[in-house]
This record gives structure tokens, C-alpha cells and sequence, in this order.
């Protein structure tokens, strides 16, 4: 897989990760690492427990829901 945010600038890196929230391939130099809390509590109110408490993100995900939100 390749990075989704390098293939708009027609560059092509490999992804060292899945954006949490869209899903794309991010290369390091485009993913938003986010520490967040252990139980994160969804819209629909189910917590879910990230043990290693840390989201990645593409930069579109990253503007949309800056991290500690
Ligand atoms: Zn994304
Ligand atoms: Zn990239």
C-alpha cells in the first residue's frame, strides 16, 4: 500500500499505517500520532479500550478532528 496523501502530489511512498479514521495509507511523514485515553467513548456511547492508548491519523482526518478532541 501507498501513502494516499503522497499518491495527490503523484509521489509514491510506501504507508507505514492505516489512518484510524478514513482508513488511507499513511507514509510516517504524514501520519498525526495522537495519545489518547485509555477508553475512548464513541457517538453511539460504547467505550472502546485502546491498550496502547495512541490513534494515527492523514492529515485530511488530522485537520477535520485536530488530536485531544
Ligand atoms: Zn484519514
Ligand atoms: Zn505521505
Amino acid at each position: 500500500m501507498l501513502c494516499y496523501d503522497d499518491i495527490k502530489t503523484n509521489t509514491q511512498t510506501p504507508a507505514v499505517a492505516l489512518c484510524s479514521g478514513c482508513g488511507a495509507g499513511i507514509c510516517a511523514a504524514h501520519a498525526h500520532e495522537c495519545a489518547s485515553p485509555t477508553v475512548v467513548s464513541n457517538a453511539v456511547g460504547a467505550p472502546t479500550v485502546r491498550p496502547d492508548g495512541r490513534t494515527l491519523h492523514c492529515t485530511t482526518c488530522h485537520r477535520a478532528a485536530p488530536c485531544g478532541r
